[in-house]
């Protein structure tokens, strides 16, 4: 067969055309005046292709869930904070959960800013809603790119200003070990100074707080689910920069969850979180563990994403609250956004209780129905 060579203009249009089909044709519409802008540079036309292979094109029921249900969540959790600006959000298909903002200059002074959330699923296929506890995880990265000012870039980095200049005093008489002293104290630089773009402890831990805030034992539960049967010593302190250590992502979560009154819902996560505690790591690894593990960043981002969840004024979830969604899960037509987060949750822990896998399914495939998601 003959294959024909279409070049990568050719690919930008019939990209741009199937992108006009889907809920999706504003970015379409931004792209083509990103490239009216832009040089022929086969830089830019790459970055083009590479936006919009990212949009979904299957227009069907899944596509117009997600849509609807990333749209609300993205405005329920920006709640009264100002983005100022032009900010998209769309979902990919693909193996992880993941986020990602791309900024597109229009012109030298204005701009668009594009978020990309990707659903860890195939494209076409029913949605996983006792996963999408995630979605929200993603959002709130979302909410944090999307924000002129960060509060967690603010007070985190202020008081890790504080924490490394004591680092250094401390070090000072050590003639003979500053160096190792200083090396960890880099390290404590790099991992928790809380970034624009989000790669650090820092912001991980205060979207974990505020989707707790919003969730409550529903994020808890994902967590544990996330975290039993497949960890072993190696996984549980790996030290890496976009997440932190399973350890000391547990543990902040825990005294969270203890804070905000869900500490009975804390059970599992309590259990798998100790059972952990039995290792015991090679000295060296323990020692620089040991040093990045500071319970005063870990206050700090806490308290900074409970001021955030004030300033924005996100609904705490309480045990009422939950009575609430659970009377709403009689009319499917009524639930949006985090309301219907909880609700897939809901459904699926009571599913599982029952065995009835196929009960939940069926629930799934009957929200699907409702008229608003009509392709
Ligand atoms: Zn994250």
């Amino acid at each position: 067969m003959l294959r024909r060579q279409v070049n990568p203009a050719g690919q930008i249009q019939q990209l741009l055309a199937l992108t006009d089909a889907t809920p999706y044709a504003g970015v379409a519409d931004l792209v083509r005046r990103f490239l009216a802008n832009a040089t022929q540079d086969p830089q830019n036309i790459e970055f083009a292709l590479r936006l919009l292979r990212l949009v979904p094109t299957t227009v069907d029921r899944a596509l117009q869930f997600d849509n609807s249900l990333l749209q609300s969540l993205a405005s329920e959790l920006l709640g009264n904070l100002d983005t100022n600006g032009q900010k998209h959000i769309m979902p990919t298909y693909g193996q992880e959960w993941s986020h990602s903002t791309q900024y597109v200059p229009l012109t030298d002074t204005q701009g668009f800013s594009l978020t990309v959330i990707e659903i860890q699923r195939e494209e076409g296929s029913t949605p996983h809603l006792d996963q999408y506890v995630w979605l929200v995880h993603e959002v709130v990265h979302f909410v944090f790119a999307s924000l002129p000012q960060d509060m967690i870039l603010g007070q985190v980095n202020e008081k890790l200003t504080e924490v490394l200049r004591e680092l250094t005093y401390a070090a000072f008489p050590l003639r003979g070990t500053t160096s190792a002293t200083g090396a960890l104290s880099n390290e404590v630089r790099q991992r928790w100074t809380a970034r624009k773009d989000q790669l650090d402890w820092s912001h991980e831990l205060a979207v974990d707080a505020i989707c707790l805030w919003v969730l409550g034992p529903a994020y808890v539960d994902a967590l544990a689910n996330a975290y039993d049967r497949k960890l072993n010593q190696e996984a549980l302190y790996n030290i890496e920069q976009s997440h932190p250590p399973v350890e000391l992502r547990l543990f902040a979560l825990l005294e969270a969850a203890y804070e905000l009154g869900w500490g009975s819902e804390c059970a599992d996560l309590d259990r798998i979180y100790h059972s952990f505690l039995t290792v015991t790591l090679e000295p060296a690894l323990g020692n620089r563990y040991a040093a990045l593990r500071r319970l005063d960043l870990i206050a700090t981002v806490r308290a900074a994403a409970w001021r955030h969840c004030d300033r924005a004024d996100l609904p705490r979830l309480t045990h009422d609250r939950l009575d609430v969604v659970r009377a709403l899960m009689k009319k499917p037509e009524a639930l949006s956004g985090i309301t219907l987060v909880l609700a897939g949750w809901l459904k699926a822990k009571a599913a599982e209780a029952a065995h009835d896998v196929a009960g939940f399914d069926a629930w799934v495939e009957n929200l699907l129905m409702l008229p608003e998601y009509e392709p």
